[in-house]
């Protein structure tokens, strides 16, 4: 006869893990949008095995309160809401409380934490959400995050992973994504111990864009600014002659959240249309400030997804935008030859 029984806890957090963590650069993402929470200017990131061995996450944030410390590894644990209501104007990119309980739950992870207002540091083990040390330690004010072993304890999930020169470059851009939406910190990324990525954290959007696509990207941008109430947009945009075949230089960042959107997507294209032949896309860098009220980002655990109270606002200002910084400039439409 079948039972019904109720998980335990350990199974409860290994099988929500799998919603958050799908793989190093979902980890990454995670500590990292931790450490700007924590109000960073600086965070370091270290991957080494394409991040399946290592990740290591430093910031310079307010560090979490040592009594404070176990209770952040708790499922739904979280410090930045604390009723539903809250979802209506988020303002942080966590509040879900689900990260560290995930991350904790299939991988072997330490953790060195320091609030100003403590006079020690904590240190912290916990391995396959089993805790293993809990102790003072001297440290810095902030945060290191050390993920061990990702998928130690789950074989399916790892046999999902690609190689780690793969993985790797998941990482990779998901960092390049993050040093564009916050050209405020400072960001600095080594892979194997080889500096990869390094951002002043006082540049402008322009340099940052410089930094990661080259030269020849930058010289063909034109500047973009649109602002009416309750949204603004700026950035800058790629004149048609640097498209290309793939749409990984359509970048757009909702309330400092790299996201994907088809809306966005649609409008982007719509606008370039009179200028691109068929299945090349335009270099986009845009940041959107929307009033929290106005975008719901609690779609998918992932956070990847956004829905917008008004889509035609957000699509015309998009298009709008795009179109006209185009026709200011004169661009000779690409046209096709082939009949
Ligand atoms: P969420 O980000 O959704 O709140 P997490 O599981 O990612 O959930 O983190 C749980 C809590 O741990 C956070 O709400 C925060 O208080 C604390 N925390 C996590 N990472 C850091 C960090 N780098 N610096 C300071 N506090 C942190
Ligand atoms: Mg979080």
């Amino acid at each position: 006869m079948r039972k019904i029984a109720v998980l335990s806890q350990n199974t409860i957090d290994k099988i929500a893990a799998g919603e958050v963590v799908e793989r190093p650069a979902s980890v990454v993402k995670e500590l990292v949008e931790n450490a700007i929470d924590a109000g960073a200017t600086a965070i370091t990131v270290e991957i080494k095995e394409g991040g399946i061995s290592f990740i290591r996450v430093t910031d310079n944030g307010g560090g979490i309160p040592k009594e404070q410390v176990p209770l952040a590894f708790l499922r739904h644990a979280t410090s930045k809401i604390t009723q539903a209501e809250d979802l209506l104007q988020i303002t942080s990119l966590g509040f879900r409380g689900e990260a560290l309980s995930s991350i904790s739950a299939v991988s072997q992870m330490e953790v060195i934490t320091k609030a100003p207002e403590d006079f020690m540091g904590v240190r912290y083990v916990i391995e396959g959400g089993q805790e293993k040390v809990l102790e003072d330690v001297g440290a810095p004010n902030g945060t290191t995050m050390l993920v061990r072993n990702l998928f130690f304890n789950t074989p399916a999930r790892k046999k999902f992973l690609k190689t780690a020169m793969t993985e790797a470059g998941y990482v990779s851009s998901y960092m390049e994504q993050l040093a564009l939406s916050h050209h405020n910190i400072s960001f600095k990324y080594m892979v194997n111990g080889q500096l990869r990525l390094h951002t002043s954290g006082n540049a402008n959007l322009k340099d940052v864009i410089y930094g990661i696509y080259g030269r020849d990207i930058t010289r063909e941008l034109l500047p973009v600014q649109y602002e009416v109430s309750g949204l603004s947009v700026s950035g800058f945009i790629g004149k048609p002659s640097i498209a290309r075949g793939n749409r990984n230089f359509e970048n757009y960042y909702i309330n400092g959240r790299y996201v994907k959107s088809k809306l966005l997507m649609k409008a982007i294209e719509e606008a370039y249309k009179p200028y691109m032949m068929q299945h090349k896309y335009p270099f986009v860098c845009l940041q959107y400030d929307i009033h929290g009220e106005d975008v719901d980002v609690n779609v998918h655990p992932t956070k990847m997804e956004v829905r917008f109270k008004n889509q035609s606002a957000i699509y015309n200002a998009t298009y709008d935008l795009i179109t006209d910084a185009l026709a200011g400039k004169e661009i000779i439409p690409e046209v096709s030859l082939t009949p």
